[in-house]
């Protein structure tokens, strides 16, 4: 069964509900961030290479007013996924609990950073992107974050400045030392479109998606192996390492050429890491230009390579994700699906799969059963298309 969401209005409304309820005024801003996803080009972004995200339509909402009183200087967010309550002295801003606010934090004082200071606030917040699943609620609230503060300042910053602050929030205040790609897609996400980012340069190439017969669909494999944080970190230095011995400034200078070259002086680890990077980039520039043509099989013979690379080559993936690209490979292009592979950090989370709209009901039911099936648990399946990014609803 296809998981089916609360729709933005349907979600807007509910926040604006809950304000009232809360606070006993109507909210006076309304922002929204949305999640995302990253249909090929996975641990490119810290290499300096391509992704290839988009925005989904899971968001998460904010809503807000100046306080009655205006005596304390504090931002008070009521949370509605953990029915919890942060109260964020302004004055005083440094990781603190509940741990869920430091994103919040980071961010207003990101804005601090640029003199821009945030006022005592009164924030109810909600979100339809799952929490910890690879979509990144995080950026999510991060940007809704920084699009309330622009919007009660009135003071903008630009697209890519905003993005900056929510990463650093996330490095300085959540302590995940993430790229830039969550944070770039989530302000910038455009309805209908994917977004070809190189993380060298910041600069963006868009490709559309206007047949509605194609979807993308996200499968949650609902696992998280406790190894992911730890394993990010080491293949970050495995790249780095790789890249010293090259001695490119980033995996992104280099090519297969090169790499091969140094086959006899580099551990077998870092090559592979390499390898995985180096062609990861390749195949992801190609795979925006076939999906920019509606070449859905290349595309989707690229994302199955992707995983593959993942899974041998980079050593991200887990048995369920490898499952569930297995499935979906079974099912085939006769059965509608064109490509799969998991999608963000790995050791769980997600897969993303792009296929045949009309097909979406015989998919997700047989993924769900032979999931369930072989590892004995649920997976979340749901459709998104391509969904515009971080913007004021009211004011
Ligand atoms: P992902 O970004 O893939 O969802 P992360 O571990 O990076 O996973 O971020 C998840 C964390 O972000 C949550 O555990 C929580 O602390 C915080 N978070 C994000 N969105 C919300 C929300 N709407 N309500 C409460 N906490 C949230
Ligand atoms: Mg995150």
């Amino acid at each position: 069964m296809i998981e089916i969401a609360l729709t933005l209005e349907e979600l807007v409304q509910k926040t604006k509900i809950k304000f009232e309820e809360h606070y006993g005024r109507p909210a006076r801003w309304i922002v929204v961030a949305p999640g995302r996803v990253n249909i090929i080009g996975e641990h490119t972004d810290y290499n300096g290479g391509f992704v290839f995200p988009m925005g989904i339509e899971r968001y998460t909402v904010l809503a807000a007013d100046l306080p009655k009183k205006t005596v304390h200087d504090t931002v008070v967010v009521k949370c509605l996924r953990f029915n919890e309550t942060a109260h964020i002295k302004l004055s005083q801003i440094t990781r603190a609990e509940p741990r869920w606010a430091n994103y919040i934090r980071g961010v207003i004082r990101g804005f601090q950073e640029k003199n821009i200071q945030t006022p005592a606030l009164d924030v109810v917040m909600d979100s339809t992107v799952p929490l910890g699943g690879g979509l990144s609620s995080s950026a999510a609230l991060e940007i809704a974050t920084g699009t309330l503060i622009e919007a009660v300042t009135g003071k903008n910053v630009t697209q890519e400045e905003k993005a900056l602050i929510g990463q650093k929030a996330e490095h300085e205040f959540a302590g995940v030392p993430c790229g830039i790609m969550d944070q770039f897609i989530s302000v910038m996400a455009r309805k209908n479109h994917i977004m070809l980012l190189d993380c060298s340069n910041h600069e963006t190439q868009w490709t559309e998606i206007k047949n509605p017969d194609v979807s993308f669909l996200v499968i949650n494999s609902n696992v998280k192996h406790q190894l992911a944080s730890g394993e990010y970190g080491k293949r970050r230095s495995e790249c780095e390492t790789a890249s010293r011995i090259m001695g490119v400034k980033w995996l992104r200078d280099a090519d297969m050429e090169l790499l091969e070259s140094f086959e006899d002086e580099m551990p077998v680890i870092p090559y592979r890491r390499a390898k995985h990077v180096i062609t990861e980039n390749i195949r992801t520039s190609k795979a925006a230009s076939a999906l920019s043509n509606s070449l859905l099989e290349e595309t989707g013979t690229l994302m199955y390579e992707s995983h593959q690379s993942l899974m041998s080559d980079f050593e991200v993936s887990c048995v369920e994700l490898d499952y569930i690209v297995e499935i979906s490979k079974k099912i085939g292009l006769s059965g509608g699906v064109y490509g799969c592979r998991m999608t963000g950090g790995g050791f769980g989370g997600c897969a993303i799969s792009l296929v045949e709209t009309k097909m979406i009901p015989h998919i997700s039911e047989t993924i769900e059963r032979e999931y369930k099936e072989k590892t004995g648990l649920k997976c979340s399946i749901f459709a998104s298309r391509p969904a515009d990014g971080a913007r004021v609803i009211e004011q």
